[in-house]
């Protein structure tokens, strides 16, 4: 308790060299509640000084070692001292002093003989004036922290709104990479590509020296590479494709990947029309080297569209159009070529258009009718069978054949229905020959598009028809391409299988045209190769075709599989693919193919009878039947 009063009591000390001042001082401000320490001279007050803080200090100027002011000169210098309040006692009482007093950091000042009175109320003035002072300087300490405290706060604040906006921003950036790239290649895309061609346009039209040129690429026969090694193989064959584009252009130009295998390029410079074709070139040879991805060598070609006249153009999505159909028609005249777009292409792809119209509403109308084309037997010079070639009676534009409208139907899918009704025409005619003339041995051969191919239910619908017309599935032939079994690979071999299963004979279309070679055709059940036309029609000069047919009519004897010469038009013709080895023919020298009337004429002559003539290598006139 005691010690709880001596802590709030203020300490005070006295310096004096006067014992009777000290004592009277000491007393009266004891008295007064104060807690009082008494020094005799200046020096003992310096030395007290350093381990003692009292609240305030009494401090006589005359004294024999120190004087006052030398000491509180000390102290103010001391910063462990300097706030300790000093009032001055002095009998002096010039203003002088008083003044230095002040100078040397004295608060007050008391002059000798004391009035008691006044020392109380000055100490007391003192002590209160000292601690509201520490209280202020505590207060804006405090105040200081806080807004330290506060300052920081903010600061931390203001860092993290700084790393928010910098995240939101990265974030801005990806989402306008991703809106405007390819996320797989890393290209622009098709919306950014059509920004910059925009733009092109824009330049082209202001500036007389800028010319631009627009490159539409599609890789041939990606899905198939898709579909047999797996679509991760396929995504690396993109990336590897897209880099070596790269490599084929300047860093000008711009390349996007429009989706899927597509891929379109902008060059722009003055010369662009010169370059566009360069690089297409380029591009082409580049491509055919192979690509080598998780030890599997793939091959891969691109066919390209260019369009170069650009100042044509009022909207980019035309400069597309018209690229994209150039595409198309270099894909039609085989596939790694390049086309430059011409205004007819873009009147053919309307043509297109219209009979992809026009073929819907002529299914249901049954505008179509079938031809049949006499396949010869080599070695008997007789009728082994017939093709069936679908032709189109248009009521308005008359027989269309069916080069101009199979590949649209293909596209579009009409080609399901059609090929259904082709077969049936086709079965019931022969079941009809065969009552007819007695000949249930004769054969008809029907082709079968690769979108028929896929069909699930086409085995079912083949037993349909051939149940119907009570025809024997022997007599059947259906006539397949290449690509009818690469791009089914995986259902192609469980579709043969059924149809071989009928007994159903299967006839590999245009043989030589395709990618796959014959010893990868081996392994599929395969009874006839007909050898495409292009190679049959070149082999009067000798060369090279012959010897291709030579060797493919070889090959195919070794495999157990029979050869068709297409398209015989010469007798030279028919004497070397005779020669040749091959069993079987059919071209414009026997007969073009025959509406069935004519067909059935032909049929009855050359059943029994052999078209070639015992002694000379001629035929009897067939063009009679053509
Ligand atoms: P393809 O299957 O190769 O049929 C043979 C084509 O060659 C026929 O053309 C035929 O008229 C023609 N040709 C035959 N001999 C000669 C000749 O000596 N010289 C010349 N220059 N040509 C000859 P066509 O009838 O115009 O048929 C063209 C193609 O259309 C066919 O080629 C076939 O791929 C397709 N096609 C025809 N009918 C059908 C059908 O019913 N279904 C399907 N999917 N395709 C069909
Ligand atoms: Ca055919
Ligand atoms: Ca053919």
């Amino acid at each position: 308790m005691n010690q709880e009063i001596n802590k709030n009591k203020k300490n005070i000390l006295i310096v004096d060299d006067t014992p009777a001042n000290l004592r009277l001082l000491s007393t009266i401000l004891t008295k007064n509640g104060y807690q009082v320490e008494a020094l005799k001279g200046g020096q003992m007050a310096i030395d007290a000084l350093k381990a003692s803080r009292p609240d305030l200090i009494l401090l006589d100027i005359m004294m024999p070692d120190i004087d006052g002011y030398e000491v509180c000169q000390k102290l103010k210098a001391n910063p462990q001292t300097c706030e300790i309040p000093v009032i001055f006692l002095s009998a002096l009482n010039e203003t002088v002093d008083k003044v230095r007093a002040f100078e040397v950091g004295g608060v007050d000042y008391i002059g000798k003989p004391f009035n008691l009175q006044e020392v109380l109320i000055r100490v007391k003035n003192q002590l209160a004036l000292h601690s509201a002072k520490a209280e202020i300087q505590l207060l804006n300490q405090e105040l200081e922290k806080r807004v330290q405290d506060r300052t920081s706060e903010l600061e931390a604040t203001n860092a993290e709104l700084k790393k928010e906006i910098a995240r939101r921003e990265q974030y801005q950036k990806q989402l306008l990479e991703k809106a405007f790239h390819d996320d797989l290649t890393k290209l622009p895309n098709r919306a950014l590509f059509r920004e910059k061609l925009a733009r092109a346009m824009k330049l082209s039209q202001q500036k007389g020296n800028y010319s631009f040129a627009v490159l539409f690429l599609d890789c041939d026969r990606f899905k198939i590479i898709n579909d047999s090694l797996g679509h991760t193989i396929g995504d690396k064959l993109l990336i590897e494709v897209a880099n070596r584009l790269k490599s084929c252009l300047r860093p000008e130009d711009t390349i996007a990947r429009l989706g899927g295998d597509e891929f379109t390029i902008l060059i722009e410079n003055s010369i662009a029309s010169e370059d566009a074709t360069k690089v297409a070139k380029r591009i082409n040879s580049e491509l055919s080297l192979p690509f080598y991805l998780e030890e599997n060598e793939v091959f891969i070609n691109a066919s390209i569209g260019i369009v170069l006249n650009t100042q044509d153009y009022d909207t980019p999505e035309t400069i597309l159009r018209d690229a994209d159909t150039a595409m198309y028609r270099a894909k039609a005249e085989g596939k790694g070529r390049f086309m430059v777009f011409e205004p007819h292409m873009h009147v053919s792809a309307q043509k297109t258009l219209e009979i992809e119209t026009d073929l819907r509403r002529a299914i249901a109308r049954q505008e179509f009718l079938v031809h049949y084309q006499p396949l010869i037997c080599l070695h008997t010079g007789k009728l082994e069978g017939f093709e069936a070639l679908v032709r189109w009676l248009h009521p308005s534009k008359g027989i269309i054949a069916p080069g101009d409208f199979i590949p649209v139907a293909e596209e579009s899918g009409s080609i399901v229905p059609l090929g259904m009704w082709v077969l049936q025409q086709a079965c019931y005619q022969l079941r009809t020959w065969q009552k007819q003339y007695l000949n249930s041995n004769l054969h008809i051969s029907v082709n079968l598009s690769v979108k028929q191919f896929s069909q699930p239910n086409l085995i079912e619908q083949i037993d349909e028809i051939l149940r119907k017309i009570n025809l024997d599935s022997r007599c059947l032939t259906l006539e397949i391409t290449e690509s009818a079994i690469v791009d089914n690979a995986e259902t192609a071999t469980k579709i043969l299988e059924a149809l071989k299963s009928r007994q159903i004979k299967l006839s590999m279309d245009d043989f030589g045209t395709g990618y796959s070679s014959l010893s990868y055709l081996h392994n599929f059940p395969i009874d006839t190769l007909k050898i495409d036309r292009s190679f049959i029609g070149r082999v009067d000069n000798k060369g090279q075709n012959m010897e291709i047919v030579r060797a493919i009519a070889t090959l195919a004897n070794h495999l157990g599989m029979r050869t068709v010469a297409e398209g015989v038009e010469t007798g030279k013709q028919l004497e070397r693919v005779k020669a040749m080895g091959c069993n079987f023919a059919q071209g414009y020298l026997f007969s073009k193919p025959l509406e069935s009337k004519s067909a059935g004429v032909f049929l009855e002559k050359f059943t029994k009878k052999s078209l070639f003539l015992p002694q000379k290598k001629i035929i009897r006139s067939p063009l009679l039947y053509s």
